[in-house]
């Protein structure tokens, strides 16, 4: 009721005018309401979220989130599917509107869309109140893990007291070729497994 009531008033954000005119709609968080896992991305895909309205669902990042949460028994769908079938997880992002750039593809989200969008995901993380949460890429580690955090300690567990901060590499990065650690869905895979301790 709570999340209803709160995405109900993220849809209707106007706050930032340049999303406003770059979204196709706003996103909300999906999945498991009780769930132990809270995943926070970026901001929701020209080609994926922003097109389905799922984070996380439709573009290559969706699709490989999708399937490293298959393995652990947690996405009951198909890899692809677009309305995936979540069991002890909820998806959101650090920003719920498509940014684009000038020339129409991605961009990041601006220091200041992501301070006013922090708002609704404070909200989020208080009616989920996971044990443990898992960012995905530099801008969603920083929001939640300080300015400070740099690429160096992704894959390292941090204990906030009222819950865990797993800070992980965004899809994309290793969907790209994971950089100078090679970073591969293998890997990633291993990394991505830390999460099952919070399960029980
Ligand atoms: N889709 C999302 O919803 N978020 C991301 O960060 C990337 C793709």
């Amino acid at each position: 009721m709570k999340l209803l009531r709160l995405n109900t008033k993220i849809k209707g954000c106007v706050s930032c005018k340049e999303l406003v005119k770059t979204r196709s709609q706003v996103v909300v968080g999906y999945g498991d309401v009780s769930a132990k896992i809270l995943l926070i991305g970026e901001a929701p895909g020209r080609l994926g979220a922003d097109v389905t309205g799922v984070p996380f669902t439709r573009d290559r990042s969706g699709v490989f989130l999708q399937r490293m949460l298959g393995k652990l028994g947690l996405n009951k769908s198909e890899p692809e599917n677009e309305l995936p079938v979540l069991k002890d997880v909820y998806i959101t992002n650090i920003v719920k509107c498509n940014p684009q750039s000038s020339t129409g593809v991605n961009r990041s989200p601006k220091k200041e869309e992501i301070y006013e969008c922090r708002r609704h995901l404070l909200n989020e993380i208080e009616i989920i109140k996971p044990r443990i949460i898992v960012t995905l890429g530099l801008p969603a580690s920083k929001a939640l893990l300080g300015d400070d955090f740099n690429g160096k300690s992704f894959g390292k567990l941090v204990n906030l007291n009222e819950f865990h901060v797993l800070p992980l590499w965004h899809p994309a990065f290793v969907i790209r070729g994971g950089g100078r650690q090679k970073m591969n869905e293998k890997k990633y895979t291993r990394y991505f497994s830390k999460i099952k301790k919070f399960l029980n």
